[in-house]
């Protein structure tokens, strides 16, 4: 076991001013001394986007749609971070984009490209409204989704960036990163609103974080919140099982357990899909009984979308040093 690389710390004004005042801010983004500890199952690639990269910045791992990653740049650096190795690594190249949109329009089974990062949205808005106009040219690209955390690490900025996101031919999705919601601020309610303004639907993801909002009663707050303001809540995501991040992680049968809390008190459209990436690049899973069973030995066993098995460990609960007691 190696020491986890070291992520320097990275805060915006405006949540360093959040984290003053909330600790389940504070626990997502100063850093911490456990960041230094490895674990036995801290993977080096934790969703296995390398196995599943036929290109730079591109990543192939459903018939149907890709993920392209055009700055492993964010506004901030989220402590347990899934791809906390690559950032700051930089931008794709132009020819290094222009390679991956060629492979996009050689396959017209892709219907949907999907930004990511690092933060598509701190791309210079000229740059995004550019990379966006030769996705829509792109005939089977039917829809173009970024997946953003900008509007909580800086809404300012995001606010600004939602123009470049306006009147496209393929559908604009914004998945926002969200947590906890302390995050919401007048100024982040503010950014979600431009980007809806900007004509885009919106969509949020939440990472299941101990300490954060490993509670019923937490998500609840914070789905139901999102609603209001017009965020469909779409995935709730096992944490990865990057190095450094261990003392967020949450044991697969308690987020089980608060999925099944939050089913029994939630309607439909504040109900995000519990979901776990399977390691190695085996895809995302729904965590529920349709493909995930106990293991003999205590952990899981679970079943990818081409119907391989795949073991999962069973993580002991996080020693939690804050408690998700929200702002103050
Ligand atoms: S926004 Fe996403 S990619 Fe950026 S630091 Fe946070 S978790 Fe990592």
């Amino acid at each position: 076991m190696s020491t986890p690389r070291a992520l320097p710390e990275s805060l915006t004004p405006h949540l360093r001013a959040l984290a003053a005042r909330s600790p389940a801010v504070a626990r997502q983004f100063v850093a911490a001394a456990e960041e230094s500890m490895a674990s036995p199952f801290d993977l080096a690639d934790p969703i296995g986007d390398a196995a599943k990269s036929p290109l730079p910045g591109l990543v192939h791992r459903y018939p149907d749609r890709v993920l392209l990653l055009p700055t492993m740049a964010c506004a901030a650096h989220c402590r347990f971070c899934f791809r906390r190795d690559r950032l700051g690594e930089g931008r794709m190249t132009a020819a290094e984009i222009a390679a991956a949109l060629d492979y996009v329009a050689a396959r017209p089974q892709i219907h949907e490209v999907i930004l990511s990062g690092g933060d598509p949205l701190t791309l210079p808005a000229a740059e995004l409204a550019a990379l966006l106009a030769r996705i829509d040219a792109i005939p089977s690209v039917e829809v173009a989704r970024l997946h953003t955390r900008l509007p909580v690490h800086d809404p300012a900025r995001a606010r600004r960036a939602a123009a470049a996101l306006a009147a496209g031919r393929a559908a604009r999705w914004v998945a926002v990163h969200v947590n906890h919601a302390d995050e919401l601020t007048a100024e982040t309610r503010a950014a979600l609103a431009a980007l809806r303004g900007a004509g885009c639907f919106l969509v949020s993801q939440t990472v299941l974080l101990a300490g954060v909002n490993d509670s019923v009663e937490t998500l609840s707050a914070l789905f139901r919140a999102l609603v209001a303001l017009g965020v469909k809540p779409y995935y709730l995501h096992h944490p990865d099982r990057a190095a450094g991040t261990e003392h967020f992680r949450v044991p697969l049968a308690r987020g089980r357990e608060i999925m099944e809390s939050l089913r029994g008190g939630l309607s439909g459209l504040a109900l995000p899909a519990y979901i776990l990436d399977i390691p190695g690049g085996h895809g995302k899973v729904w965590a529920t009984d349709a493909f995930v069973a106990p293991a003999a030995d205590g952990g899981w066993n679970v079943r990818a979308p081409d119907g391989s098995l795949h073991p999962y460990p069973a993580d002991a609960p996080a020693a939690t040093t804050v408690a998700p007691d929200g702002a103050k």
